[in-house]
């Protein structure tokens, strides 16, 4: 018995949620007296889990599988589930996590709880604590099915090295024919993901207008943070739509969410309240923001933008 991961990555190179899954599954994994062992499709470097906590990874190398396609997948780690026993399958809470786990508990004949932030409370029973009416409440879950399917919101864990090494093995399931790819369309950048990112800076329409991305993108490099905007912005096409958060765009669980310009709506925050901290620069005091934020400036962001900048470039 074990408990089984999926570590998304990304042009072969894990990314960080997958780090964090691991890490999580380990928590699981000594609580219940076993060892996690992780999938890895088209990954370099798939040891290096080890140092997560994977005791095995089972490495999958498949040209075809370079697209994600949830139906493809979700055959992959319930094959993998089986061999291997597992009474617990994580992963993580992208996008693509959250497509195909439903279909993998489907098949495992598991209950599935997504938006998991904490190591479960107990094991037996299994109940774990997980976020409810758009971030603004807990609920302490009990999977009663003898398999059960964990998704984990990303940053709410960490990702903790364990110093272990992992021994990998090739893993060659069957593969199904149909099913529909998903293909992303953002362009490859060097810029930190919104889904990774421990810090986020992001702007509305208080922002006037292209031109004036500048000072928010500054403040990003200077944070080592990912840049988002609200949704009227990327509909206006200042920005991206791979950048539109909010219950309609991607969701935002970084540590520290600093908003400019932007109203605080409830479809915006309803994408970005399960961030830790949230900061706001407004103009107008009465701005639901402030209300949602652990801190807020009144002021102008074409004034408090560049000073904040300056300050932190200082340090
Ligand atoms: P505004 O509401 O126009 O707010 C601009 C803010 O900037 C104001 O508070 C203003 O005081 C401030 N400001 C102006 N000048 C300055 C300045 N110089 N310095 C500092 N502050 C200044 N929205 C999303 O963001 N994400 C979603 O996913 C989303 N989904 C939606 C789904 C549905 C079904 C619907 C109906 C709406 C959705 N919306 C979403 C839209 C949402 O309701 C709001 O209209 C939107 O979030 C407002 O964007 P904003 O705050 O950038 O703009």
């Amino acid at each position: 018995m074990s408990i089984l991961v999926y570590t998304e990555s990304e042009n072969g190179k894990f990314k960080k949620a997958a780090l964090e899954v691991v890490s999580y599954a380990k928590a699981i994994a000594d609580q219940m007296g076993t060892s996690v062992t992780a999938v890895a499709v088209n990954a370099d470097n798939a040891d290096s889990l080890g140092n997560y906590g994977a005791s095995k990874v089972l490495s999958v190398k498949n040209d075809g599988l370079g697209k994600f396609n949830a139906k493809k997948y979700a055959a992959i780690l319930e094959q993998a589930a089986k061999q291997e026993d597992a009474k617990v399958v994580v992963v993580s809470s992208s996008a693509d996590s959250k497509y195909l786990a439903p279909l993998l508990a489907v098949e495992l004949d598991a209950g599935y709880v997504s938006n998991v932030v904490e190591a479960p409370s107990s094991t037996s029973p299994f109940t774990v604590k997980r976020t409810a009416f758009t971030n603004k409440a807990f609920a302490n879950t009990e999977i009663t099915t003898d398999v059960k399917v964990v998704g984990l919101s990303n940053n709410s864990f960490g990702v903790i090295e364990s110093g272990g090494s992992a021994s990998v093995e090739d893993f060659s399931p069957s593969i199904p024919e149909s099913g529909v790819s998903v293909e992303s369309i953002d362009k490859a950048t060097d810029k930190v993901s919104i889904a990774d990112a421990e810090i986020v800076v992001s702007g509305g329409r208080g922002l006037k207008g292209p031109e004036n991305w500048g000072m928010v993108e500054e403040l990003a490099e200077v944070l080592g943070a990912a840049t988002a905007c609200s949704k009227p912005v990327s509909d206006l096409g200042w920005r991206p739509h791979s950048e539109h958060v909010g219950q309609t765009g991607k969701p935002v669980a970084s540590n520290l969410y600093i908003a400019i310009g932007i109203s605080g709506a409830i479809q915006h925050l309803a994408g970005i309240n399960a961030s830790k901290v949230k900061v706001v620069i407004n103009t107008d005091a009465e701005a639901p923001f402030f209300k949602a934020a652990d801190y807020g400036v009144v002021g102008d962001a074409f004034e408090v933008v560049p000073k904040l900048t300056e300050k932190l470039k200082a340090f």
